[in-house]
């Protein structure tokens, strides 16, 4: 339920009624803007008489809202979200382009991309260190050993990095990792989404390959409720009857979740096509629907790489891409 306060109110009138709906076990957030105060009620708030509030002399509107998700909610916050990665902002007009290898696989091939890649004009780096594969006899990632050839990365060129996570024990691992990834397999994974809400961590929440976006922000929920607001989402495809490609990539859920959710909204055209040479159509694609960023797996050597070389773009290929994304950034903005 959110209770729109009429423009002009005294703030003690305000607070009194927050005391009233605190008291009936209700919690609130305010939306303080510039010129109208919105209330969020968080809760149970079915006991609470609508009625009664909207006859107050201090509240223009009540409304019931159906959706279940509250903190990721535009509603309650009507301004994007600007997500601080270390320095590198994300959403609210800050775009975001985040390249890497699938997997770290070796300290020369790390740094030989990470430098590419930051020369071609990505602000963060990727690199999988826990690997979520199909098979448990495929490349599992180099874990921990990985994380810390990323870190090292991180060093030579001081892009934040990006990588993920599948177990809420490995967080201790992740301290000097910038942003953390929750996979598509694990979107639904609730023990590690309060975990992460416990930290202050900005989470790279991706979407499940048979998730609706409703429950992608109820996953991002789970993580907020916790109190971490630093939650960034991705779009990387969801699984349909086409073969052709890897993923469906659902580009309409851009302009949908941005309507939804103030949280910013980032498109991975690498998972959700699985094919190099769809990458950069798809990246246009995702820039020119509102994306507030991209995230592209980009190998020094492709044909050789440990896992997913066949979606993994070539330094030089990013590098056309990067810069022609830049294009298409000004005239979505213009
Ligand atoms: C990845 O980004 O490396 C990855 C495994 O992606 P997803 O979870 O979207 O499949
Ligand atoms: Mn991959």
């Amino acid at each position: 339920m959110i209770a729109v306060i009429k423009i002009g109110t005294p703030q003690s009138q305000v607070d009194n009624l927050i005391d009233w709906i605190e008291s009936q076990n209700v919690s609130v957030h305010v939306s303080a803007g510039h010129y109208q105060t919105v209330l969020g009620l968080i809760g149970d708030t079915s006991k609470i008489d609508m009625e009664l509030i909207e006859n107050l002399d201090i509240v223009d509107t009540v409304k019931r809202i159906s959706e279940p998700f509250k903190s990721a909610n535009r509603k309650f916050h009507p301004d994007d979200t600007v997500v601080d990665v270390s320095g590198v902002k994300v959403g609210g007009g800050n775009f975001a382009v985040i390249a890497g290898p699938c997997s770290v696989e070796s300290h020369d091939q790390i740094i030989e991309v990470a430098n590419k890649v930051k020369a071609s004009g990505a602000n963060m780096l990727r690199g999988g260190a826990f690997k979520p594969r199909t098979s448990p006899y495929d490349f599992q990632g180099l874990q921990a050993d990985g994380l810390e050839l990323l870190i090292e990365a991180k060093k030579q060129t001081g892009l934040p990095i990006v990588s993920e996570i599948m177990n809420a024990n490995h967080l201790d691992l992740f301290e000097e990792v910038d942003l953390i990834q929750v996979g598509a397999r694990n979107m639904q994974n609730f023990e590690l989404l309060k975990e992460l809400g416990r930290t202050k961590k900005p989470v790279l929440l991706k979407r499940g390959l048979a998730n609706n976006l409703k429950e992608l922000l109820m996953s991002a929920e789970y993580i907020m409720a916790g109190g971490n607001e630093n939650v960034i989402l991705c779009e990387r495809g969801i699984r349909t009857f086409e073969t052709y490609t890897r993923n469906t990539l659902d580009l309409a859920a851009v302009p949908m979740l941005k309507e939804l959710s103030h949280l910013p909204i980032i498109v991975d055209p690498s998972h959700a096509s699985g094919i190099s040479r769809l990458v950069k159509p798809m990246a246009f694609a995702s820039v020119a629907a509102g994306a507030d960023g991209l995230m592209i797996e980009v190998h020094n050597d492709p044909l050789n790489a440990l896992c997913d070389g066949a979606q993994s773009l070539t330094p030089e290929q990013f590098d056309d891409v990067s810069k022609k994304v830049q294009r298409i950034l000004e005239v979505v903005r213009s």
